[in-house]
């Protein structure tokens, strides 16, 4: 579970000499976007206001996460490891999190299926083109009826491809399908997380009857 307030004083900071290193992570992507340390006040800051605080050992004092650049991080729960040590923080960033100005210090890009937020990003920048000269925001222009017949041929080759094609057909049709899918969330302003998040709250809800039945 996400840590409160009321848990910091019960991490291992003796044994870390005050300091737990505290990695960061992109909540909708996964990608691992920085690596910080905090101390105890670091954290409870971190948790009171919702922006990632770190304890600068450079500086030796508390930094926030984008006070000068402005590239702060939303905080959506910071996780304590197994032996209390360690510190993984969610989070969503405002901006390039590293100060050279890429999303990640580490320079890895999120894989899995977590990129497709990263997809849908990039298609929310094309709707935001001035022209239409993207195939992105030509569908868009021309609205959610024509995305739909596209999503409804795609869906097609997608059950023709499962049926006549080997694995890699499939892959490119359901990436064809994914992609008009993710147009049709722009246009129609919900995200792979409401989809997520609903998938989720089902299983929690079937994995629930099945307990009280069993
Ligand atoms: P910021 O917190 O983004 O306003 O950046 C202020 C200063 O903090 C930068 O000039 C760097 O010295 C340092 N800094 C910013 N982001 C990072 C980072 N991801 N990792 C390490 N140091 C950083
Ligand atoms: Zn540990
Ligand atoms: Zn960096
Ligand atoms: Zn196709």
């Amino acid at each position: 579970a996400p840590l409160t307030e009321a848990d910091v004083a019960s991490l291992d900071w003796e044994k870390m000499d005050g300091l737990l290193p505290a990695l960061v992570q992109d909540r909708r992507t996964g990608q691992v976007l920085m690596l910080g340390y905090m101390n105890s006040e670091a954290l409870a800051g971190t948790l009171g206001t919702g922006l990632a605080t770190f304890y600068s050992r450079s500086k030796e004092r508390l930094w926030q996460k984008g006070e000068t650049s402005g590239n702060r991080l939303k905080v959506h729960g910071v996780f304590a490891d197994c032996d209390d040590d360690s510190l993984l923080v969610l989070a969503d960033p405002e901006g390039p999190t590293c100060h050279l100005g890429t999303q990640s210090c580490f320079g890895a890009e999120p894989t899995g299926p977590g990129w497709l937020s990263e997809l849908s990003d990039i298609i929310s920048e094309r709707a935001a083109l001035g022209d239409a000269s993207s195939y992105t925001r030509k569908l868009l222009d021309e609205g959610p009826e024509r995305i739909g017949k596209k999503i409804g041929e795609e869906g097609v080759e997608v059950a023709l491809a499962g049926v006549g094609r080997d694995a890699k057909g499939c892959v490119e049709e359901v990436a064809d399908l994914l992609y008009h899918v993710a147009v049709l969330m722009e246009a129609r302003g919900f995200s792979w997380d409401d989809v997520v998040a609903l998938l989720r709250a089902r299983h929690a809800k079937a994995s629930k009857d099945r307990t009280a039945t069993s």
